[in-house]
């Protein structure tokens, strides 16, 4: 009796397993911003801050001065600042560019705006 109440219970999950598979990618795709949401701000705040790639004061020093570039120079859409600075102080250029990107964009003046947001909000 018992066997058979758990052959039932797994063709019931193979079953909606296979429906959420035909049913659409979408809902698979959502599913880890679902769990996103229900961490709190706090542990949000954690992640975030484990996910920089930089102490804060490294992190201050490339937003100062890439941001004091763009306001000199312009931003001519490319990253020649931030990669300038990442180079003078010894940085790891692909782990604190895929990090930009992630949070900013593609270019010193996205990364000022949007990188420096993310990192003052979460630091
Ligand atoms: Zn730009």
């Amino acid at each position: 009796m018992r066997a058979a109440q758990h052959i039932t219970e797994a063709d019931g999950f193979a079953a909606r397993w296979a429906r959420t598979l035909n049913g659409g990618r979408q809902s698979l795709m959502n599913s880890g911003d679902k769990g996103r949401k229900r961490e709190s701000k706090l542990e949000q705040k954690q992640l975030a801050r484990a996910a920089f790639p930089m102490p804060d004061t490294l992190l201050k020093s490339m937003f100062d001065t890439v941001e004091a570039r763009v306001e000199q120079s312009g931003c001519d859409h490319t990253m020649r600042f931030t990669e300038q600075w990442i180079e003078e102080h010894e940085q790891a250029p692909s782990s604190v560019l895929e990090w930009l990107k992630g949070h900013g964009g593609f270019c010193d003046c996205e990364f000022v705006a949007n990188a420096a947001d993310h990192w003052e909000q979460n630091r």
